[in-house]
């Protein structure tokens, strides 16, 4: 692997779970090791490299310089006298931000930071605990391929040394869309991953992709994935809709006709189907992604499936019109929950933007899709 060049300043990834919005923020790999999937751009044109143990170091440092400075203003009601100097980077913005979010968890950025050295990812950790006692959460993606190439004991060590959370872009369990997609793992690989996550204490979160499939594998991405699913009980599901933005490979797909997307109203059936075949976990399932449909779909399994059907069919059952009225509120972000259609000033307001677009049943998805595109 690549070794970084010499520390620069404090560095920033381009991307975090949305529920890392109130973590630290720290590098420890640029980019991602894989990068071949289809639906994704995010690093596509961009070189994989580590960054060394010591300038990630070096970054903690700054940021417990920084947070220790603001911690001493908010002691005294002020500004101490002398301000830490900064090396550059974004260390003041990122440390002040975290100091005012609590200084509970971290998020280890980028794509694979688990595809580094185990031994290097516990001397990281073990820096962090030492500098942060109070953190109660240290959180990384990983791909299931790397978390099935680390030893059990290495993983039990990696847990033991605070790393308590781990997402895992599954995105489906059908083995013919994993293919398509060049996800480059399969469902085995995905279970078995799974569960060793969860066999070393660590906290798992699964992200389902419904729409990764089109409509040709639209079942089949429904209830393989549920299947999987089953068999991993994840503390965590979470969905992340498929939005196609331009230039990457499953656009030309579409445009040639080899991959054939599936509308908002299908994709919640595929939601609905894949849902429905949940079944013996106890897992917790957020719906929490800005490209996802119906934000109030969320809670626990076993308990809240009911509750959790009922809103999805409420969407599907409502006229074709109403429909169209709560995707175009939903992606122009007038209309949150479905419930704001009883709103009517709200609804008057959607009714407005779709006349005055002139939007209608035939160009209704172009119109959603594009609006979409702003949020990838
Ligand atoms: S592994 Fe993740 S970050 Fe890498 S190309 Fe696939 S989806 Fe994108």
């Amino acid at each position: 692997m690549k070794e970084s060049p010499d520390w620069t300043g404090y560095e920033v990834g381009p991307i975090r779970p949305p529920s890392e919005a109130n973590s630290l923020l720290l590098r420890i790999t640029r980019n991602c090791p894989w990068n071949k999937c289809t639906f994704c751009g995010l690093y596509k044109g961009e070189r994989f490299s580590t960054r060394s143990v010591d300038d990630v170091k070096r970054d903690i440092d700054q940021i417990k310089t920084w947070t220790d400075y603001f911690r001493l203003s908010d002691e005294i009601d002020g500004m101490p006298e002398h301000a830490p100097s900064s090396e550059g980077g974004w260390a003041p913005q990122i440390a002040e931000h975290w100091h005012h979010s609590g200084m509970r968890s971290i998020f280890l950025q980028d794509a694979n930071s688990l595809v580094i050295k185990p031994e290097r990812m516990i001397e990281i950790l073990k820096y962090l605990r030492e500098c942060f006692p109070g953190t109660e959460r240290i959180t990384s993606y990983a791909r299931s391929h790397t978390i099935a190439g680390i030893s059990n004991e290495h993983l039990a060590d990696i847990s033991a040394a605070g790393l308590n959370r781990i997402h895992i872009g599954l995105e489906s369990a059908c083995d013919k869309v994993l293919e398509l997609v060049k996800k480059g793992v399969d469902k085995q690989t995905h279970i078995d991953a799974g569960r060793k996550i969860k066999k070393a204490g660590i906290e798992l979160s699964e992200y389902y992709m419904p729409g990764i499939g089109g409509r040709e594998f639209s079942e089949c991405n429904a209830l393989e994935t549920a299947d999987a699913l089953n068999r991993i009980n994840p503390d965590f599901i979470r969905i992340r809709t498929l939005g196609l933005p331009d230039g990457i490979p499953l656009v030309e797909d579409y445009e040639n006709g080899t991959f054939t997307r599936t509308n908002d109203v299908e994709m919640i059936e595929e939601l609905l189907l894949m849902i429905k075949n949940l079944d013996g976990i106890t897992s917790f399932l957020k719906n929490d992604h800005i490209l996802n449909m119906l934000p109030e779909l969320k809670g626990r399994f076993p308990e809240d499936k009911p509750q959790m059907i009922a809103v999805m069919e409420k969407f599907l059952n409502l006229s074709e019109e109403d429909q169209m009225i709560f995707r175009v509120g939903r992606r122009t972000g007038r209309l949150v929950l479905l419930e704001s259609l009883e709103d009517e000033d709200k609804k008057n307001a959607v009714q407005g933007v779709i006349e005055q677009h002139g939007i209608n049943q035939s160009n209704v998805y172009e119109i959603c899709d594009n609006l979409m595109k702003r949020f990838i």
